[in-house]
């Protein structure tokens, strides 16, 4: 709360839209006796939402599994008190040697295994702390990033079932990821989908045949949760859902499955003032307003995460551009009003042009904007973290994890 006095702009998350959120997302695979559990993943701080409330909330709403990618993640949400008592927890990036299965282990941790190297060295960290290592072996099926592709699988699976019958490793689980899960609508990537389910099968086919048994298998991401009961195997892995979004902006968030975004960031206005038409605003002098006019400073810039891609002009140099900025919603004395960045992003902050005088407005100094929420509203409805992701032409996962630290998060 001190921080939030001190600092002209808050993130706000809605801990009841998190929890809501991941019941509706065991709902939609079947339910807490379905046979598919669900996993909140809350890596990379919850993607900005603050990793142990956002835990919390998550197995408030019927989450049984964690997941984060980096070691250091897990390791806190078990040193927040979050025991395997409580919930697995599987943390999955391996790289190099940083990585401290010793510890990971000791503390219930689930962890990844998609390279011979990754098995040794888990092999190495369970004969030093004395117990298996809980295993999910990471399949490649067309992502082309971590795990053993088809043509790697017979070795490892050699080394696999040698460390398992040491009693070093257990084998818990087979994974995957999905490359294109969130495009239902381009029948290219619908089957590329679904082939890389089939590759999945495969694997588990000859994991089977060398005696080997995953009990859980994971492979779905919040798209495939939402679209592809097939893909829900004994787990689904669920990110973005969680935080009220899809994956892709043009399915129509947030109402097809009534997720509910959780965060807000908003920000109390700096300087308002009145500028004659012509006025060049911000760096680069790339929007002049048209008319007599007010401005007003948004005090948040690229230093706290805004993207500076989401900068919104009508000139580059001489020439006539347009480009649609981020989306600001404003309360006025005649009701709520949307802006948009006018000219470049700065480091610590961003001008509206108020298409209008802000004394007859009603704007002044200290008034709170908001500049995504979950879109409540009829007339003039409040941007989401999706109209910001167009407008810096990225997705929403970005928008949240750039975020940085500086701005307050408030719990709800
Ligand atoms: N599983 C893995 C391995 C991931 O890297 C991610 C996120 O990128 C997820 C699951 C969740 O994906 P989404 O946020 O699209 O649901």
């Amino acid at each position: 709360k001190a921080a939030c006095r001190r600092y002209p702009a808050q993130c706000i998350v809605d801990l009841k839209a998190l929890r809501d959120n991941m019941a509706r997302l065991v709902e939609i695979c079947g339910g807490p006796d379905s046979g598919t559990a669900v996993m909140g993943v809350v890596k990379a701080d919850a993607y900005g939402h603050g990793l142990i409330p956002s835990a919390l909330a998550a197995l408030a709403g019927g989450a049984t599994w964690l997941g984060t990618a980096q070691a250091h993640e897990a390791l806190a949400l078990r040193a927040a008190g979050i025991g395997p008592d409580r919930c697995h927890i599987l943390t999955w990036m391996y790289s190099g040697l940083e990585v401290p299965f010793d510890e990971l282990i000791a503390a219930d941790l689930d962890v990844s295994v998609g390279s011979l190297a990754g098995i040794a060295r888990v092999a190495e960290a369970a004969r030093k702390v004395g117990r298996p290592a809980r295993v999910h072996v990471k399949c490649d099926t067309g992502f082309g990033r971590n795990g053993f592709t088809p043509a790697a699988f017979d070795e490892a699976l050699r080394e696999l079932r040698e460390q398992e019958a040491l009693g070093l490793i257990r084998i818990v689980g087979q994974w995957s990821h999905l490359a294109v899960a969130d495009a239902p609508d381009v029948p290219e990537f619908v089957a590329s989908t679904d082939r890389q389910i089939e590759v999945f099968d495969e694997f588990t086919d000859r994991m089977r045949a060398a005696g080997l048994e995953p009990q859980i298998r994971h492979i779905a991401n919040t798209a495939a949760t939402l679209d592809r009961p097939k893909a829900h195997y004994e787990l689904t892995r669920p990110g973005i859902g969680l935080y009220g979004y899809e994956p892709d902006p043009a399915m129509g968030t947030p109402q097809r499955y009534h997720l509910k975004p959780a965060m807000t960031l908003q920000a109390q206005l700096g300087t308002v003032k009145d500028v004659e038409a012509g006025h060049a605003i911000s760096y680069g002098r790339t929007y002049l307003v048209p008319q007599n006019t007010s401005t007003a400073i948004v005090p948040l810039g690229y230093a706290d995460g805004i993207h500076r891609s989401a900068s919104g002009f009508d000139m580059q140099g001489a020439k006539h551009v347009e480009k649609l900025g981020g989306p600001v919603r404003l309360m006025t004395r005649q009701g709520p009003k949307l802006e948009r960045v006018s000219g470049r992003v700065c480091m610590d902050q961003f001008i509206l042009d108020l298409h209008g005088s802000a004394a007859d407005m009603g704007i002044q100094e200290g008034d709170t904007v908001v500049l995504f929420g979950p879109g409540r509203g009829e007339a003039v409805c409040e941007p989401t973290a999706d109209d910001w992701a167009r407008a810096a032409e990225t997705i929403s996962y970005e928008i949240f994890t750039c975020l940085r630290n500086r701005i307050p998060r408030l719990y709800l």
